[in-house]
Order: structure tokens, then C-alpha cells, then sequence
């Protein structure tokens, strides 16, 4: 008897998983915003956001220049307080009171990571919590967990609002979020369960984690590791959301899964570095029913949430401006 020889069929090498287009969910919140930021305009001045940015970390820069420059264009007066590396955090807090006072201040955002977990807290605790567009002030945080949130943090908010737009059932779903942080995973977890998903919520010390996310309907990946989720972990006809962003800049600094995909080695030829997410989209976009792409994912939705939750914080503040 002959060996039967391996045929590769093209569904084993085409991506049959839906693309869920969070730039272009993210353009249309976005128009939204305009609208409610000129109707603003017109009454008593558009919604204000003061934006504070510790140290010269390059990331986090680019972050917050990309934020504000999406808050202007949306007549959004955003402006940015950068304090230099080496600030004591006494000084950001007294910066942080101030903004609080300014009455003509609607949202306040401290460009995160903090260069300590310590000074985040107080940070957050500093924070008036009406202002708050973040949403990680304790009486935020405390809300969203009751079900009932004031501002709902941005990524997680972005997440809900691009699988309510494809019509993502949640109710009675396995969802399994990998990644604990404050500003993803926990509260993610808390807006999935108040819908009616059953969560697991995965971490570092999480045993035997490609078995978890086997049984996800709805898995997400938050942990900062490029490609970490192999199709082998991955449900046939599961969601996959990538949160992740990982920035390279040599093909040989690529986790070895990713090296040889043509569109990763394309980009970085073209531009000089790529950005990658924590799902090996090329492999899991074979298994998956749809997926986020990372750039285009949920990126702009984050970008977009904050927006929206500066809009509501003038509405908070100001009354309807309609
Ligand atoms: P954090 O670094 O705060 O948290 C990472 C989480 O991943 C932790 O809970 C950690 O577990 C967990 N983790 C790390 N390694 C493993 C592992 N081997 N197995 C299981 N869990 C693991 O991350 P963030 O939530 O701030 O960000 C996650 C990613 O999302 C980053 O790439 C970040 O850049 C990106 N991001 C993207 C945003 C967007 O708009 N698209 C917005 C915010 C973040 P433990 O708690 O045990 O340490």
C-alpha cells in the first residue's frame, strides 16, 4: 500500500473567518461625536479634554497624540499637559486637582502606564470621578460592576459595541477573556457577564489554557504577547478578538510563528516596522467564524470610546446640549 498523499484543499489555506472592521465602526461613532460636539459648540462651547502624559516614553506619545488629534477632528477641545520624565507624582496629582476645579474641563485622561502601579491608584483616586472619561476612578469601577456604568472604560467599551454592531449573540456564550488588567480583562469580564455570557477570566497563572479557550464561543486576547493564541486553541466558528499591539521592527525579533506570514515581512519592508496582535491571525483566521484585525481592530473603537465618553461627560456635567 502507497502512503495517501496530503492534499491541501483551499479551504485549508484561505481565511474563511469574517473581518470585524473596527475603523470602519470606529468612523461612523465618530460622526456621532461630531454631531454632539457641535451642538455643544453652539451652546455654551465644545466638550473639553484635558489629556496628562508622564514622561517620553515613544508608545505612549504617539498614543496621545493620535487621541487628540481624533478629539480635534471631532471639535473636540482636547489639550495635552506633558510632564517630563522624573515628575514627582505629587506634582501630576496637583495637576490632576486642578483640572478637577476647571469648570470648563469635561474629561480628564492620564496617559497610561504610570511608572508605578502605586502612583496609578492615587492617580485614579485623584480623579473627580464625573470627569473621568477613563472610567477607572474606584466609584466607576464600582458601577460598572453593579451593572450600571457612568463611563465604561474605552477598549472594553469598543470590544461590546463592534460585536453588537455584527450581531454577536452573547447570551448563555462561553466567553473567555485572556488577560486580568484594570483596563481590559476585569472590566470586560464585568460588562460580558452582565450580558449574559458565562466569563472565564485567564491569567499567568491560569492552568492549561489552550483547553480553556477551546470551549470559548468568544475568545479575547489581552496579554501583551505577540501571536500567543495558536489555531489550535481556537473553536471552529469561535469570535476572536485581538486587543493586543506589538510593535517589531526586524522580521528576526518576530515570535517564530509569525516570521514567515508574507503580509507581516511586506509591512515591515514598506514601512520600517509592523504592528502585530496577541492572536496568530494568519492560522486562527482559518478556524475562527470572525475575527479582529490588528491594525483596524479594536484600536480605533478605544479611540472612539474615549471620545464618546468625553461627549457624555459634558452631557453629565452640562445637561443634553440637543
Ligand atoms: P497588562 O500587561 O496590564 O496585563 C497582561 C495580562 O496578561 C495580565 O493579566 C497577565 O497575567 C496576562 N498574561 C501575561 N502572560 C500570560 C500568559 N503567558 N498566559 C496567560 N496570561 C498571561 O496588559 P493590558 O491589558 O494593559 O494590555 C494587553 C495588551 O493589549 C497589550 O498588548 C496592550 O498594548 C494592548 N492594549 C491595546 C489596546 C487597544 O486599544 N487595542 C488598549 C489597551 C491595551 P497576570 O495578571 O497574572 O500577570
Amino acid at each position: 500500500m502507497y502512503p495517501c498523499p496530503v492534499i491541501e484543499t483551499p479551504e485549508a489555506t484561505e481565511t474563511r473567518a469574517t473581518r470585524l472592521d473596527g475603523a470602519l465602526l470606529a468612523e461612523s461613532l465618530r460622526r456621532e461625536v461630531r454631531d454632539a460636539a457641535s451642538a455643544f459648540a453652539a451652546r455654551g462651547g465644545p466638550p473639553r479634554l484635558r489629556v496628562f502624559l508622564l514622561g517620553e516614553d515613544p508608545a505612549s506619545r504617539a498614543y496621545v497624540a493620535g487621541k487628540t488629534r481624533a478629539a480635534q477632528e471631532c471639535g473636540i477641545a482636547a489639550e495635552t499637559v506633558a510632564l517630563p520624565a522624573g515628575t514627582r507624582g505629587e506634582t501630576l496629582l496637583a495637576a490632576i486637582e486642578e483640572a478637577n476645579r476647571d469648570d470648563t474641563v469635561d474629561g480628564i485622561l492620564v496617559q497610561l502606564p504610570l511608572p508605578s502601579a502605586d502612583l496609578a491608584r492615587r492617580v485614579f483616586d485623584a480623579l473627580d470621578p464625573a470627569k473621568d472619561v477613563d472610567g477607572f476612578h474606584p466609584e466607576n469601577v464600582g458601577l460598572l460592576h453593579q451593572g450600571r456604568p457612568r463611563f465604561t472604560p474605552c477598549t472594553p467599551a469598543g470590544i461590546l459595541a463592534l460585536l453588537d454592531h455584527y450581531g454577536i449573540a452573547l447570551t448563555g456564550r462561553n466567553g473567555v477573556v485572556l488577560g486580568r488588567s484594570d483596563i481590559v480583562g476585569k472590566p470586560l469580564a464585568a460588562l460580558l457577564t452582565s450580558r449574559d455570557a458565562t466569563v472565564t477570566l485567564c491569567h499567568s497563572k491560569t492552568r492549561d489554557l489552550p483547553a480553556i479557550c477551546r470551549e470559548a464561543d468568544l475568545l479575547v486576547a489581552a496579554v501583551g504577547r505577540a501571536g500567543f493564541v495558536a489555531a489550535e486553541w481556537v473553536r471552529p466558528g469561535a469570535t476572536v478578538v485581538d486587543v493586543g499591539i506589538n510593535r517589531f521592527e526586524k522580521l528576526e525579533e518576530l515570535p517564530e510563528n509569525l516570521r514567515s506570514a508574507p503580509r507581516l515581512q511586506a509591512a515591515l519592508e514598506e514601512k520600517g516596522s509592523v504592528l502585530v496582535g496577541d492572536v496568530d491571525y494568519d492560522a486562527v483566521a482559518r478556524v475562527a467564524g470572525a475575527i479582529t484585525p490588528v491594525p483596524g481592530g479594536v484600536g480605533p473603537l478605544t479611540v472612539a470610546m474615549l471620545l464618546r465618553n468625553t461627549v457624555d461627560a459634558a452631557r453629565l456635567r452640562r445637561g443634553s446640549a440637543s
